[in-house]
């Protein structure tokens, strides 16, 4: 697919379906996006990490593969690919506001949906604790990179149920790591997407970001510019959204009825705590 038409998946007309975004309307939550490529992240769904972070969301980005096949320039490595488009992985989440990104390093192209990439993420997970995990669809019909579909299948199951189970990856615990749930996923590149994020402040951010893969992008970052603004006039004045699938993981009464425990437990200790501090008047 090429940018243009990567970017017209944005651009929905004037009576396109309207955003239903409602995550973090309560504050700020904690976002993990997880893919397989440098670039992936800012074509599917960079104006809504721009807005999260934006709106003082803490983001963290885990690349499976540094996008090591990705060129057609013959002189290139392996390595030196890797290392470029590492670090325009870097300026594009510098630019977008994400706190942190982590490469998995595994090669480009033969990402498999194994006990090995799950474990990683799962350590991720438990190590950052994201409310909110983005990540691709790994089940959409038609042709997709494998290696998209493998780094979705493989989030879906570290999300349900590995991460929340202390006895998977159980030696998470001996690097101090809690089993923790993530209740949110979000996934791009989905058939039947129905959450829907409205970027419209956000489209020059996510501009800026998408000009920084500068290995990926074809012709001079001016040009990308150019054909951007050309197709946002296009469009006319309809509102550019952002789309997934959301998949809401809901916690089991045993499991709030033992969160809320905890909260009380934590509370009494706290004023008992309070009562215990001598008056300094
Ligand atoms: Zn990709």
């Amino acid at each position: 697919m090429g940018l243009l038409d990567r970017v017209r998946n944005i651009l929905p007309g004037k009576s396109g379906p309207v955003a239903n975004d409602e995550l973090g309307k309560d504050g700020p939550l904690t976002g993990m996006v997880i893919v397989a490529h440098p670039d992936d992240a800012e074509f599917m769904f960079g104006g809504t990490v721009a807005k999260w972070c934006a709106e003082g969301w803490t983001v963290y980005y885990v690349l499976a593969t540094s996008g090591d096949k990705g060129t057609h320039d013959g002189e290139l490595s392996h390595q030196e690919l890797a290392a470029i488009r590492e670090q325009e992985q870097r300026d594009a989440c510098d630019v977008l506001g994400v706190k942190e990104v982590i490469f998995l390093a595994h090669p480009d192209g033969f990402l498999k949906p194994d006990a090995e990439l799950r474990g990683e993420i799962v350590h991720l997970l438990r190590k950052y604790r994201p409310d909110v995990v983005l990540t691709w669809d790994g089940f959409r019909q038609g042709f997709n990179h494998s290696d998209h579909r493998a780094v979705g299948i493989a989030v879906r199951d570290a999300i349900y149920p590995a991460v929340r189970d202390h006895l998977y990856y159980p030696d998470d615990k001996q690097d101090g790591l809690e089993a923790h749930q993530v209740n949110e996923m979000l996934m791009g590149g989905s058939d039947d997407p129905d959450y829907r994020v409205d970027i419209s402040a956000h489209l020059e951010t996510k501009l800026q970001a998408i000009i920084c893969h500068k290995s990926q992008i074809g012709g001079t970052p001016e040009e990308v510019r150019k054909r951007w603004t050309d197709r946002m006039q296009a469009a006319g004045r309809g509102t550019a959204m952002e789309s997934f699938k959301r998949v809401s993981i809901r916690r089991s009464a045993r499991q709030q009825e033992a969160e809320k425990q905890k909260e009380e437990e934590k509370k009494a200790e706290e004023s008992q705590a309070q009562a215990a501090t001598p008056a300094t008047r």
